[in-house]
């Protein structure tokens, strides 16, 4: 048997630093040759995450937001359309556009990249699939190379070279480590998501790592691309702005939006008329305001991280980074621990 880490497990060693300010580190990171982001980050495809808005100013803010796959192939269209009325100086018109393996993937996938999406997802829960392939060389076929396809998820080094030959770009490395995800539960397979990215990004392929699934804090983050990842994909994160699809309600005390799985009971009820296997939950989660503030604390957060390793920019903390093991003790010290004194 394997074993395996996740984020709680490790912590990054502490380098030594010549960076001045903050502002010297640079965080951007390329899909490929075309495809360049100021800022590591993507929104997830998900009904409660990612719509218009949320892709409009993932791409206004240097990052990058794939509209989900939950609605009609007019309706997608038509969210695409909008999404890139944009104006901002820094944006980078860049759109991405969730599709699934059968059904109408290769219609939607086709009208999308006609409106104007750069990048097509391929979106489904277990990637390294017969289907995966199939729609991968279709897509491929079809559109040539016009359009960035990232395809996923998947959770070993074996699949992420697998999707890579099919024609993937990029690859969403996470299987089973979504906040709202019952799949391990539901089905005993998955992967912690870090010990994913740690196998995957031993593949030779030229194609980029997207860490997907389980990411709370910043810190999260920089142990992700540290570990390899080229950009994290959030869910949790990013629910809950102001710019996520659906309305904000009087909950648990307070002001908070809906945060649900796209494989939970209520989503697949709504969108399909029926569940199949449930392997995720429907929550709700406190209101944050505008993703622009939620991003900036992320960021620095970021910066921060790679300035305690000594790194300029992503490529450096890759190379630079030395991981160790923590114990379960060791991760009761690194949460904030001074309320445990009234106890
Ligand atoms: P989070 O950032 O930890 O909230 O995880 C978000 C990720 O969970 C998404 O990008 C998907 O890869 C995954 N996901 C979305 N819906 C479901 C579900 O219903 N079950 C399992 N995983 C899901």
């Amino acid at each position: 048997m394997i074993s395996s880490v996740c984020f709680d497990d490790v912590l990054l060693v502490p380098q030594f630093s010549d960076i001045i300010s903050r502002k010297e580190i640079d965080l951007i990171s390329c899909l490929d040759s075309k495809h360049r982001f100021r800022m590591p980050i993507i929104s997830s495809p998900m009904d409660t995450v990612t719509g218009t808005q949320m892709a409009r100013t993932m791409s206004d803010l240097g990052g990058l937001g794939i509209i989900h796959r939950y609605n009609t192939v007019t309706d997608q269209v038509a969210m695409v359309n909008r999404a890139l009325e944009s104006e901002y100086p820094e944006g980078n018109e860049v759109i991405g556009v969730a599709v699934g393996v059968s059904g109408d993937y290769l219609e939607r996938a086709s009208l999308a990249a006609k409106a104007g999406a750069k990048v097509i997802c391929v979106d489904i829960a277990h990637g390294h699939h017969a289907l995966m392939r199939h729609a991968l060389k279709t897509l491929r076929n079809t559109l040539g190379n016009s359009v960035h396809i990232m395809a996923g998820n998947v959770a070993t080094l074996e699949a992420f070279n697998d999707l890579s030959d099919w024609g993937a770009d990029s690859i969403r490395v996470g299987i089973g480590g979504g906040s709202i995800c019952s799949t391990r539960i539901q089905t005993g397979h998955g992967m912690p998501t870090l010990q994913s990215i740690i196998e995957c990004s031993r593949s030779d392929r030229d194609t980029a790592l997207i860490a997907d699934g389980g990411i709370r804090t910043s810190g999260d983050i920089v142990k992700a691309l540290a570990a390899g990842a080229d950009f994290v994909m959030l869910g949790s994160l990013l629910a809950g702005t102001e710019e996520s699809p659906g309305d904000t309600i009087f909950d648990k005390g307070g002001q908070r939006k809906v945060y649900r799985g796209m494989a939970s009971k209520d989503a697949q009820l709504e969108w399909r008329g029926h569940a199949a296997s449930e392997e995720g939950v429907s929550s709700t989660v406190p209101y944050k305001g505008d993703v622009e503030d939620v991003l900036k604390t992320l960021e620095k957060g970021i910066r921060s991280g790679l300035s305690y390793t000594g790194a300029h920019n992503l490529v450096e903390l890759r190379a630079k980074s030395k991981f160790i093991k923590q114990s379960s003790a060791g991760q009761r010290e690194s949460f904030t621990h001074i309320m445990m004194q009234d106890v």
